[in-house]
């Protein structure tokens, strides 16, 4: 028996967006490696999905890596998933698939296509994704600036993920940085009851944000056009 390490993406709000063999996947691996097992649990219930469970952190210590990869070489199936999306993608999960490939090549890691902040704001922002740079998460301080600059300065369209307690100051060194005519889009709450997609330029955007107050909450993801 050969393991398998298989990454499944979950909704990112609507609990519907689940493919019909991430749900098989669930049902049938011996283990699923999760973030915060009540956010698992609900997505669980939805599908009536019993596997177990086993909390797998961002700075998972080497020695649960090892656990886990000594349960693939006895031939388990195991499913990794994360909170909301597509594990590995700012999200835990890299250093394992790193280990599983170099040290176990006769383990196989099988991606299953889902949903992600990413592609579905790409998707429905109307900038060209033809070109584009993923950033993740700013940093918050070293390097910020020098970020600014870079995306100022970008051809190819820029996105990054944001949290709801940045997200003002964030728009806030947009408008100073990123001049007319190009488009900026916030999608936020992205498949959820709240789902809403702001575009404009930068200062119409912060200008949007400074008005309504109450916007400022969940779950952002920013695309900045490239520069003509
Ligand atoms: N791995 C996930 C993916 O593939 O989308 C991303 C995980 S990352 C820790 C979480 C960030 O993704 C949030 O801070 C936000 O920027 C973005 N995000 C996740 N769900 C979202 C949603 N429903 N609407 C907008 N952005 C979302």
């Amino acid at each position: 028996m050969i393991g398998t390490l298989y990454i499944v993406p979950t909704p990112i709000g609507n609990l519907e967006d689940m493919t019909l063999r991430a749900i098989r996947i669930l049902k049938g691996v011996d283990l699923v490696l999760c973030e915060d097992t009540s956010v698992t649990q609900k997505l669980f219930n939805h599908y009536d999905i019993t596997t177990p469970t086993s909390v797998f952190f961002a700075q998972t210590k080497l020695k649960n890596i090892d656990k886990i990869t000594g349960l693939l070489e006895e031939g388990k199936q195991i499913a990794l998933v994360s909170d909301a999306g597509t594990p590995t993608i700012s999200d835990p999960g890299v250093l394992l698939v790193d280990r599983v490939r170099s040290e176990l090549p006769e383990v196989k890691v099988v991606a299953l296509p889902g949903p992600s902040a990413l592609t579905t704001a790409l998707s429905v922002s109307g900038i060209s994704s033809a070109q584009f740079v993923f950033l993740g998460f700013l940093p918050h301080k070293k390097g910020r600036e020098t970020l600014f600059k870079e995306i100022a300065e970008s051809k190819r369209t820029m996105v990054f993920y944001e949290s709801v307690h940045r997200i003002e100051k964030t728009l806030e060194s947009l408008s100073d940085c990123i001049i007319a005519p190009r488009q900026i889009v916030i999608a936020r709450e992205l498949t959820k009851v709240y789902e809403e997609v702001i575009f404009g330029t930068s200062k119409e955007v912060k200008s949007y944000f400074s008005k309504k107050k109450d916007k400022i909450r969940g779950e952002f993801v920013v695309i900045i056009e490239g520069k003509k």
